[in-house]
C-alpha cells in the first residue's frame, strides 16, 4: 500500500512526477536493498517518510530495520537503491540528519563524560579540529537540561542508567539542530520515566516543524506517538497514516503468526492502545 500520491506544480509550472521524492518527503528511499551476506537483510525497499511528522519502522527481529536506517546514513553499504532528504540526494544533505543509534550498538566503555558526547554532536558542524566555543558549551548544557540531565553533564558516559545514557544520546541528536532525527529504538529498556522524557522532547521537535523517524518496537503505544508508520519484513510491508495503516491485516502480514490474534485486536482497536 503506498499513500495517495500527491502532484505538485513545481517553480517551473510544470506537474512533478509523483513517483520522485518531493520536498515534502523528509526521508526518502527507492529500490533499496541490503545484504551482508546471500540473503538480503532489505530488499528493493521503498519508502517515504512525512515531514514535519512522526514516522515510525516497524517490524519483527532481523526484519530490517536498523540496516535500512543504517544503509540511508551509508554506515553499511547499499546494493542499490537512492536516497533522498528533503529532495535532496543524502550525501548532500548530512548536516540537516541527527542519528541517534541502537543503544546496544554502542561501546559504552569509552572513557568520556556526559558533556563530552553531547559536544561530539557539534562536531561536523565545528571540525575536528576547531575549538568548541564558550557558546557551543552552554549549547551543549541547554540541551542537556532539556532531556533532564543537566545535573549529570561531568559523569562517567559508562557510569549511567540505561534511561540516562538514552536521553544523553537524544541531546547529543538535540544539539545538532537538525531538520530530521533518526532513532534506532529510543524507548528499549528506559524507564517510564525517559520514555515520557523522550517523547515528549519529540513532540517538541515535531511542533517546531523538525521530522522524526524512528524505528519503534513496541506496537501498543504505536498509535499514540505516531503519525506515520512503516512496516517492514525484509520488503516493505504497508506505509502510510497510522490510522490507516496500522492495521491488523498489516500487523499480521508483517509478523506472521508471531502475534496472536487477541493482541492484535487489543492493538489496532481505534482508541484502544496507546
Ligand atoms: P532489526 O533492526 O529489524 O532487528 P537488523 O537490521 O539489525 O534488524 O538486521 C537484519 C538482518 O541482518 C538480521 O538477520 C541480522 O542478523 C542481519 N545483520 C544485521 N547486521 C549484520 C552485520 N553487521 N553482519 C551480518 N548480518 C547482519
Ligand atoms: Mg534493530
Amino acid at each position: 500500500m503506498t499513500p495517495t500520491p500527491v502532484t505538485i506544480a513545481a517553480e517551473d509550472g510544470q506537474a512533478r512526477n509523483p513517483a520522485l521524492p518531493t520536498p515534502e518527503s523528509a526521508l526518502a528511499m527507492r529500490g533499496m536493498t541490503v545484504s551482508y551476506g546471500e540473503k538480503p537483510a532489505v530488499f528493493s525497499v521503498d519508502a517515504t517518510f512525512p515531514a514535519g511528522a512522526m514516522s515510525a519502522i516497524i517490524g519483527p527481529n532481523g526484519a530490517g530495520k536498523s540496516t535500512l536506517l543504517k544503509a540511508s546514513l551509508g554506515v553499511v553499504p547499499r546494493l542499490s537503491g537512492a536516497v533522498t532528504v528533503f529532495g535532496t540526494p543524502i550525501e548532500k544533505a548530512r548536516d540537516r540528519i541527527a542519528y541517534v543509534p541502537q543503544r546496544a550498538s554502542v561501546d559504552w566503555d569509552f572513557p568520556t563524560t556526559v558533556i563530552d558526547v553531547v559536544q561530539m554532536g557539534l562536531y561536523r558542524k565545528v571540525g575536528l579540529l576547531g575549538r568548541l566555543s564558550g557558546a557551543a558549551a552552554q549549547q551543549a548544557r541547554t540541551c542537556l537540561d532539556r532531556v533532564g540531565m543537566a545535573d549529570f553533564a561531568d559523569r562517567q558516559i559508562g557510569q549511567l542508567s540505561g534511561g540516562q545514557q538514552q536521553r544523553v544520546f537524544l541531546a547529543r541528536a538535540l544539539v545538532q539542530d537538525a531538520d530530521l532525527y533518526l532513532l534506532d529504538e529510543p524507548f528499549a529498556g528506559v524507564d517510564a520515566a525517559t520514555e515520557r522524557a523522550i517523547i515528549d522532547v519529540l513532540k517538541l521537535l515535531k511542533s517546531e516543524g523538525k521530522s522524526v523517524v524512528a524505528v519503534h518496537h513496541d506496537l501498543a503505544t504505536a498509535r499514540g506517538y505516531f503519525d506515520h508508520v512503516f512496516l517492514i519484513n525484509v520488503r516493505r510491508i504497508a506505509e502510510g497514516p497510522v490510522e490507516t495503516t496500522f492495521t491488523a491485516e498489516n500487523l499480521n502480514a508483517t509478523y506472521g503468526g508471531r502475534l496472536s490474534a487477541t493482541h492484535v485486536d487489543e492493538l489496532t482497536l481505534t482508541g484502544g492502545a496507546a
